[in-house]
């Protein structure tokens, strides 16, 4: 028998080394060389499409055909300068990953050709997207949709071996303009924070005209090597492995969280990194992370279409540069049972076009009142609608993480830490008990100048715990899965701010029209505002049964699994309110909800399915043949007139024989499930079913495999065990 993971473990070990290491010099020199940014607007445009083009991009608008035409006629010179030959639409449908169709510039006859690229293909594409998931839009209406360019973010070349394609960032939308993506709503989701936001903004600061939420993510992955890879069906086909027993040394001794790199990965880190610099992608930090074999990356933070747009393509990039170092990179929320899985935390904030970050405690008490207003309506926001928050979390892969112990809980809560927390208490407490006259006065009674800036001395990232934290100038949310595209939480949390601001502004209008100062009445809103919030902020372990308790009195939500907190964006008054602020129409509501359920359930049922072919053709067969083995002994020992009765091998035999014996008829009750699926029409009930009852039979199918693996001789073995795959030096 030709056993992979032997064949596996030798090019393993006899691998050498891949790259032979480039210098690359200063990251300056050749940052954004491959995108088509402002420096190379300004070398490819005439002046005046440079400065029409500008004053579009600031205030996002659509783009006309003249202009249009200029722009590709410069995008195209730029692109075919650096040995571009195609260009695609690049776009973010919601399978979760990237999509891209490449077409030739080149267009001809038998005549001779030439390179074409003209203001319309650069605007809008319709590529052929039957078989992306539509959701019911699908059933509704016809399925095809289009693409359109987002100026919002520059095109850049992508490089993949030899071939270099112009990518240009698009939305992508159904014919009747109903979103097919995540950029198209999040897009949506920013002009409207950035509407409100500008509204109370302006209490404080008139010279604010932009306000634009920025994003800065912290991408956790794992990497193994490629060959071991491939000899997984598991990895291949899921991303993580559905079988594999604990390895007797995992993550307990904590040795590798910031231990040393090794040099394999970092040469591999170096290389992503240098590719993604050219992509103007900021990277800045790289280290180990706590489980073996586990790392992140994260990068200065950006606005946030942009930062999205770079964390989509930083997945492409990663996964691509680490086939060429013979590693693969996985993503997967949880490839390895044991060990910690992987997110993204998300660090999210609101700037100005005055370069102030709203969430930053400022210098004086005018922007220290502005730097609470903006925290507090931000908390308001996630207490008012944690429930909704969950949808943008909830995934096949993240449910294997979430709620155990190494992420954050099923229960969403705030940390702020004790400073900020105090500062809080002492505005609620001083308020009822003063009366205000003069609003210098009241700044200076409440003393916030003095109070709010001894906030930035305490580190408030201590507690690990805690799904969402403040972080001294930003709000970090560390429930999403490392694979997941950042708009799902982003478009929600961009979504209830803006409602949260909307409900503020009112109120501290109508306060001002009763004749409160503008800054009493801020307080005197801010201070409701704690008061009716606070249950969502906790400062201590949120794996402790006393929060789990104190979280229940409190009625916070308990989720954990994604079929239930997807449930949260069809519910009315969800649906209101994203129609509301022009985020999702109903009908866009129920589509994501339906495709999002229906990736879940796939999701499990190949993970199902594969694991039925590992039982079927591989396990099973190496059981058979171990036992084999043992009989073999067992009758050469009878042969020579032993008894064998007493033999400690039949011991081993049976326990071989009792796990094929269970495996065997659990494998069946599965397909049986997975059967008892498609014939349901219901995508809930199939969702439900498939995280109940199919994972369930999963775990227990891997349960016995797993002790299998433990009985059977190594040399037959046939799948890469968790030891191996983790080793990447
Ligand atoms: P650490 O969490 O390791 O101490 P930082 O707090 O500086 O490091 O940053 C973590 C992430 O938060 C980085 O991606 C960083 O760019 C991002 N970040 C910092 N400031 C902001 C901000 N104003 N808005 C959004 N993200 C931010
Ligand atoms: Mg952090």
């Amino acid at each position: 028998m030709a056993n992979k993971r032997l064949i596996a473990l030798k090019a393993f070990v006899s691998r050498k080394k891949v790259l032979t290491e480039e210098n690359t010099g200063n990251i300056s020199d050749y940052f954004g060389d491959n995108v088509f940014n402002d420096k190379s607007m300004q070398a490819y445009l005439s002046t005046d499409a440079y400065a029409q083009i500008n004053e579009l991009i600031g205030q996002n608008k659509k783009i006309k055909q003249e202009l249009a035409d200029q722009l590709a006629f410069g995008m195209k010179k730029w692109a075919m300068e650096r040995g571009a030959t195609h260009y695609t639409h690049w776009f973010q449908p919601m399978t979760g990953s990237t999509a891209e169709k490449h077409e030739s510039f080149f267009s001809g006859t038998l005549a001779g050709g030439i390179e074409e690229f003209s203001g319309n293909v650069l605007i809008q594409q319709i590529p052929d997207t039957a078989s992306f998931p539509t959701g019911s839009v699908r059933a509704t209406f016809e399925a095809r949709g289009y693409t359109e360019w987002d100026i919002t973010s520059p095109a850049f070349i992508m490089n993949i071996g030899a071939g270099k394609t112009l990518c240009i960032p698009t939305i992508f939308v159904a014919f009747d303009g109903s979103a097919l993506d995540f950029k198209a709503p999040l897009l949506r989701s920013l002009r409207a924070i950035e509407n409100a936001a500008l509204g109370v903004c302006n209490y404080f600061d008139r010279n604010v005209t932009r306000v634009v939420p920025t994003l800065g993510w912290e991408q956790e992955y794992f990497l193994v090597d490629a060959a071991m890879y491939y000899a997984r069906p598991d990895l291949v086909m899921t991303g993580r492995t559905i079988q594999g027993r604990r390895p007797a040394k995992g993550q307990q001794l904590d040795d590798h969280y910031f231990g040393a790199i090794p040099e394999r990965i970092y040469s591999y880190m170096r290389e992503f990194e240098t590719e993604a610099h050219k992509l103007g992608i900021p990277l800045r930090t790289r280290h180990n992370e706590v489980a073996p074999s586990q790392f992140e990356c994260a990068p200065k933070y950006e606005d946030a279409n942009l930062a999205v747009d770079h964390n989509m393509l930083l997945l492409d990039v990663m996964d691509r540069v680490s086939s060429k170092h013979k590693l693969k990179v996985l993503t997967h929320e949880k490839p390895f049972e044991g060990l910690n899985g992987s997110g993204k935390h998300n660090n999210w904030s609101l700037r100005t076009d005055t370069e102030k970050n709203l969430l930053s405690p400022g210098t004086t008490p005018r922007t220290n009142l502005q730097f609470l207003t903006f925290f507090l309506n931000t908390i308001a926001a996630i207490n008012k609608h944690e429930r909704l928050l969950w949808a943008g979390f909830a995934s096949a892969g993240n449910e294997h993480r979430l709620g155990l112990m190494e992420a954050p809980s099923e229960v969403i809560s705030v940390y702020i830490g004790s400073h900020l927390r105090e500062t809080l208490d002492i505005i609620e407490k001083r308020i009822d008990e003063d009366t205000f006259g003069e609003q210098e006065n009241l700044e200076l009674r409440l003393d916030l100048h003095n109070r709010i800036p001894s906030i930035m001395v305490e580190n408030t990232d201590q507690n690990r715990t805690a799904p969402i934290a403040f972080t001294g100038n930003k709000f970090e949310l560390r429930s999403i899965g490392a694979s997941a595209n950042c708009s799902s939480i982003l478009i929600i949390l961009n979504t209830i701010v803006t409602e949260q601001l909307h409900v503020f502004k009112n109120e501290v209008d109508a306060l001002i029209k009763g004749g409160d100062y503008k800054d009493v009445a801020i307080l005197k809103v801010l201070k409701k505002i704690y008061k009716e919030n606070k249950r969502i902020l906790y400062e201590g372990d949120n794996y402790s049964e006393e929060w789990r308790k104190e979280a229940k009195k409190r009625k916070l939500s308990f989720i954990s699994n994604a079929p239930e907190a997807l449930e949260a964006l069809v519910a009315e008054e969800n649906i209101s309110l994203f129609e509301k602020h022009k985020v999702l129409s109903k009908k866009e509501s129920h589509t994501r909800r339906d495709t999002f359920l229906k990736n879940y359930s796939l999701s499990i049922q190949i993970e199902s399915r594969i694991l039925g072919e590992m039982v079927l053709n591989q396990i099973i067969p190496a059981a058979a043949d171990h036992q084999n083995k043992l009989l073999k002994t067992l009758k050469g020992i009878k042969e020579l007139g032993l008894d064998i009765s007493k033999n400690k091998l039949l011991e081993v035999l049976s326990e071989i024989s009792q796990h094929i014996n269970v495996i065997i008829p659990l494998e069946k009750e599965m397909a049986a499930l997975r059967k008892k699926a498609r014939e349901e029409n219901d995508i809930l009930k199939v969702a439900k079913l498939y995280n109940k009852e199919v994972k369930d039979i999963m775990k227990e199918i891997r349960y016995h495999c797993d002790k299998l693996e433990m009985y059977i001789d190594d040399n037959i073995w046939p799948l890469p065990k968790y030891s191996e795959l983790l080793i990447t030096t």
